[in-house]
């Protein structure tokens, strides 16, 4: 967020903000931010993995 005129330092716990700037974000009410969606990491290699996966695309590692 280098040259960004908005710092929303301080304010990034507070719901109001959250959902005020997922708004702004998405054009909808109640938007819920990519970054409160808890992420999902291989147990073996550590690889990111999307919320559906059942299985480590690159090990194999059950998830
Ligand atoms: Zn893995």
């Amino acid at each position: 967020m280098v040259g960004s005129c908005l710092d929303l330092r301080g304010q990034r716990a507070d719901p109001d903000t959250m959902n005020a700037f997922g708004k702004i974000l998405s054009g909808k009410s109640n938007y819920k931010t990519v970054e409160s969606i808890p992420k999902k990491m291989c147990s073996g290699c550590k690889k990111e993995l999307k919320p559906v996966d059942k299985f480590c695309s690159d090990c194999g590692t059950k998830a």
